[in-house]
């Protein structure tokens, strides 16, 4: 790069990448810190992550809102116990305006590429609108951002719309259309029973059955948030007691898959209340322990799936050829749009190809058997380059907030240290110290309901490790991420040289 290049590049003391709960998060953390000197770098036009992407009929979260939202910014107006999509990026643009986060965003600005300057000690990050250099990196692109879709001979010769259900858009037009969706995880059991009546025909491609249970989802009422507005405490109450009730049940997933018997118990009851004729209640039926892959919530999918212009094909899709679905068992189909609810690009995530850290090499060459981060989001080889929800921090049956407002008072403790270090300073995260946690994540995974419960899921990567979920409870993860603790880390400062512009960084001190 040109020194005139260089000139041109703003220098920011943290760059947070992402503008979904955890990037936003950050920015508020940060300026609480007293930080104002940070930009938000987001790809897209706006704000919400997730809750922008995803505005598929019928999307809503599955933790209820008073727990699924920020405990610095309580909203006493949730409509619903579990609020849809349009209520949820409502709240993620309140929170930029409440906490004074536009001036910082930079919106439609694609990282492109993120490195490591190691004489400099600092990051350079070229995005699509031009470059930048922080001392800090905050990666927040999310774990379920990027769409997985399958590789499908064929696929191109299907003349009508295919799409993914995170890239549903605006005016999409289903009515008297015979509609194939692909996969019946979380998304799909939540558009289902909203295109179900408009569509001519709804063919659904299962390679697993879900566990479903009924969701207890109702409107909030008039009284309810009057309350909420008068107290603010019955707000905080309320969300206790979600958060009690789920810290409870952890050990069931994580210790005792065997405790989870009454909760099987209670969603076979779901299904034969629902689904009376025995071949399709077989078909809908898991042969995995639940809990092993993510439970879903829904009073409507089974009933809208009983409808008779819809049709399960226990399989999956295997081949297209023009308008002809031809599942993996043979059966065929003939559609005239392909809906793909078939994930994310968790355990191979495109950001990580664009981080370049100190030995120059990417974070997904360095993560080339499993990804791995210390206490979930510091990286060995990548200095000052921290990740919210990172490798092992995911959930299965609580609120991802409470994991994102741990995973804050780590940076802002992070920062913190830098500070109090002084001068131009970076912490690299020591590999023994990443190990020392990982092999230690990785043993308590041994016991889990997502290692043991006999099912493939978007936990596992292509090697079968659970470099996702987090085997403990959240409070433990609040505990460990309270500090950091110098001892896992090298400090690296750099020393100014002759010339102004060059610096050599050297590993000063090892606390
Ligand atoms: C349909 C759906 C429902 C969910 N429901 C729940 C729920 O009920 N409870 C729960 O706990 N969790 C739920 N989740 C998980 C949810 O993803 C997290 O709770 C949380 O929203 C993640 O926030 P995030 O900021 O980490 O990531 P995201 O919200 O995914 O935000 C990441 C942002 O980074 C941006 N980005 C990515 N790459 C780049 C790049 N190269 N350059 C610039 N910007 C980039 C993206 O555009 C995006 O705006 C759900 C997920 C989905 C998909």
């Amino acid at each position: 790069m040109s020194r005139r290049e260089q000139e041109h590049q703003q220098h920011v003391r943290v760059a947070v990448v992402g503008s979904g709960f955890g990037g936003l998060g950050a920015a508020v953390r940060l300026r609480r810190e007293g930080i104002t000197d940070f930009v938000v770098l987001e790809r897209a036009d706006s704000v919400g992550g997730t809750w922008r992407d995803n505005s598929y009929p019928g999307c809503a979260c599955d933790v209820p809102s008073h727990l699924y939202s920020f405990s610095f910014a309580p909203n006493p107006d949730w409509p619903r116990t579990f609020s849809g999509q349009r209520h949820i990026r409502a709240y993620l643009e309140h929170v930029v305006d409440v906490f004074g986060l536009r001036p910082h965003l930079r919106l439609g600005h694609d990282v492109q590429k993120m490195t490591w300057d190691k004489d400099e000690l600092r990051w350079t990050i070229e995005t699509s609108e031009g470059d930048y250099t922080a001392d800090v990196v905050v990666s927040a692109t999310g774990p379920l951002s990027d769409p997985k879709i399958p590789e499908i001979p064929g696929l191109d010769s299907f003349p009508g719309e295919v799409f993914h259900t995170a890239r549903w858009g605006d005016g999409r037009e289903l009515r008297g259309k015979r509609v194939a969706m692909i996969g019946t995880g979380a998304s799909a059991i939540q558009i289902v029973p909203r295109i179900q009546p408009e569509a001519a025909r709804l063919t659904l491609f299962q390679r697993t059955p879900p566990w479903v249970l009924p969701k207890r989802d109702r409107r909030i009422t008039e009284a309810e948030r009057g309350l909420h507005r008068l107290l603010p405490f019955t707000a905080s109450v309320r969300r206790g007691a979600l958060w009690a009730l789920r810290e409870l049940q952890v050990s069931a997933f994580t210790k005792r898959p065997g405790r989870l018997g009454p909760v099987e118990a209670m969603a076979r009851a779901h299904l034969a209340k629902s689904v009376k004729d025995p071949a399709l209640r077989a078909a809908l039926t898991p042969s995995y322990r639940i809990g092993c892959k993510r439970i879903l919530l829904s009073s409507d999918y089974y009933p809208a799936v009983v409808r008779p212009n819809v049709e399960i094909v226990a399989s999956g899709l295997a081949e297209v050829r023009g308008s002809t679905l031809i599942a993996a068992d043979g059966t065929e189909t003939e559609a005239d749009v392909i809906i793909f609810g078939t994930g994310f690009r968790i355990t191979d995530t495109p950001i990580a190809e664009r981080v370049v850290g100190a030995d120059g090499i990417t974070l997904a060459e360095s993560w080339k058997d499993g990804m791995r981060a210390l206490r979930g989001a510091t990286a060995a080889g990548f200095p000052n380059w921290m990740t919210i929800i990172g490798p092992n921090t995911a959930l299965g049956n609580s609120s991802m907030i409470l994991m994102i407002e741990s995973q804050l008072n780590y940076l802002a403790d992070y920062l913190r240290q830098l500070n109090t270090l002084g001068g131009r300073t970076a912490l690299a995260a020591r590999p023994a110290a990443v190990e020392a946690w990982n092999r230690e994540v990785q043993q308590r995974m041994r016991r889990t309901v997502w290692n043991t419960g006999g099912c493939a899921s978007w936990y596992l990567d292509a090697s079968g490790r659970n470099t996702t979920t987090w085997p403990g409870t959240t409070a433990e993860f609040r505990r460990v991420t309270r500090r950091v603790d110098l001892a896992e880390y090298d400090v690296l400062r750099a020393r100014a040289t002759a010339t102004a512009t060059a610096t050599a960084a050297s590993v000063e001190e090892t606390v």
